[in-house]
């Protein structure tokens, strides 16, 4: 059977092995984790609201049904393309080749700091489930940590949160850490006043959330500002340390500052001795002199209609399963697919529990009914039924109680084993 190898099991990873099942092929899909994640609901974790489990899973778990489908955790370090094989780190370091008929690469986006990545350790970006739950330790320590401060400056910079980029993940953890201190904290702590924390969110460019609407901007940072959150919009963030940053000219002293500005490509352009960047793809799917390497989802460059697919869930998993098609006509030596047209089933954003932005094409709305579109449908496309099941009641208790579920600080430095 021809074998077609997945390097990642994301959104587009996961669409492609799920697609195809139907194909007399074996399938092994590759990822440096052991879980597909809903990146969509990381702020949530990231901010207490939900525990890890329920917005990630078991990639094995999901494909247990996929008889074909073998799963392997490991970290691609390389493609030989010329002998259709890819180099997999696995278990100890143990290096290993796997050979391929079709090769699908998946592998995503990473956080970039611009060329300023000493930043990085002071101001942590939210990608992986391991980045949610050091933010969530982050969070709620700079809370204990203010409670137990003599020194009025040090816990001001304490509950002092810098949210740096004004797109959808930016807007949505500063909705998130204002309900945070202002709901679920207000009554639990002695010494410090969680109202008085302060959450500033900086975007370089001139309104929040620039890949919508321009109609949706305002609405969005009107809430926020209803929130008690200070919106910064047209204002670089030009220098990060340990005690604060610099926002235009502005000295902000800030112990917590997270990074939601900006991503650069994993280095699949590379594995396949192209340009930096994204891969350009062809009509198809497949990399350029490639017809056996697809590159979807985050990782590739597409245009459509004059302009680049944005790096969505949506288009990933539309572009998994279109490489299904493609794979399986080659296969039956059938005419191929026509050209991969994205359909734009509508973006999204949401502050806080009670207000979300929402386009669609020419349909455009904000408010209550908007967030209750968004909790389905993000509801709707977890990948497991218990997941879905119990983020709907976790939602439904924090809604009416406005507690969160899982309020832990996790210290590794805890463990009782050496
Ligand atoms: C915080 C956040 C919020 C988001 N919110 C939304 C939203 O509300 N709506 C929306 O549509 N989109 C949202 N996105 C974007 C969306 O998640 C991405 O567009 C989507 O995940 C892209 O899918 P993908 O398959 O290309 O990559 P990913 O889903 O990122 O998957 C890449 C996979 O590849 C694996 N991998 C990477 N490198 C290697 C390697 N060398 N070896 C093995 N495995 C590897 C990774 O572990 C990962 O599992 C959000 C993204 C983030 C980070």
């Amino acid at each position: 059977m021809p074998h077609v190898v997945i390097v990642g099991g994301g959104f587009g990873g996961l669409a492609a092995a799920r697609a195809l099942k139907r194909l007399p092929v074996r399938v092994t899909l590759i990822d440096k984790t052991n879980h597909h994640l809903f990146q969509p609901l990381l702020y949530q974790v990231a901010t207490a609201i939900l525990m890890p489990g329920q917005i990630a899973a078991p990639i094995r778990q999901v494909l247990r049904r996929h008889r074909r489908a073998t799963v392997l955790l490991g970290e691609v370090t390389g493609v030989d393309a010329g002998r259709r094989a890819v180099e997999v780190r696995t278990g100890e370091g143990r290096a290993e080749r796997i050979s391929y008929d079709f090769l699908v690469l998946a592998t995503g986006v990473q956080h970039s700091y611009f060329g300023q990545d000493e930043y990085a350790r002071h101001a942590p970006g939210l990608k992986t489930m391991a980045d949610a739950t050091m933010v969530r330790n982050r969070i709620l320590s700079a809370f204990e940590e203010a409670e137990g401060e003599r020194d009025e400056a040090r816990r001001r910079a304490g509950l002092t949160f810098v949210l740096v980029g004004g797109g959808p993940t930016g807007v949505e953890m500063a909705g998130a850490i204002a309900e945070l201190a202002r709901l679920t904290m207000r009554e639990d702590f002695r010494r410090i006043d969680p109202l008085k924390t302060r959450i500033v969110l900086v975007e370089a460019g001139p309104r929040l959330l620039p890949s919508f609407d321009a109609g949706l901007s305002e609405p969005a940072a009107r809430q926020l500002r209803g929130m008690g959150v200070e919106v910064l919009t047209g204002r670089m963030v030009s220098e990060i340390g340990e005690d604060g940053c610099r926002v235009g000219e502005d000295w902000v002293a800030s112990r917590n500052i997270i990074w939601t500005a900006g991503v650069a490509p994993s280095p699949a352009a590379e594995w396949l001795g192209l340009p930096k960047g994204k891969v350009r793809v062809r009509y198809d799917l497949s990399a350029p002199g490639r017809p056996e390497v697809f590159v979807i989802g985050d990782v590739a460059y597409y245009e459509q209609d004059g302009r680049p697919l944005p790096g969505v869930a949506q288009v990933a998993m539309q572009m998994g399963r279109h490489v299904a098609r493609a794979i399986e006509a080659r296969l039956l030596n059938n005419a191929p697919p026509p050209p991969f047209h994205y359909t734009d089933k509508g973006n999204m954003a949401v502050v806080g529990r009670n207000f979300a932005v929402f386009e669609s094409r020419r349909l455009k709305f904000s408010g209550w009914m908007a967030w209750l579109v968004w909790s389905m449908i993000h509801i709707l496309f977890l990948a497991l039924p218990n997941m879905r099941l119990t983020v709907f009641w976790q939602w439904v208790w924090s809604y009416f109680t406005e507690q969160r579920g899982s309020r832990l600080i996790v210290d590794p430095r805890n463990s009782s084993n050496p």
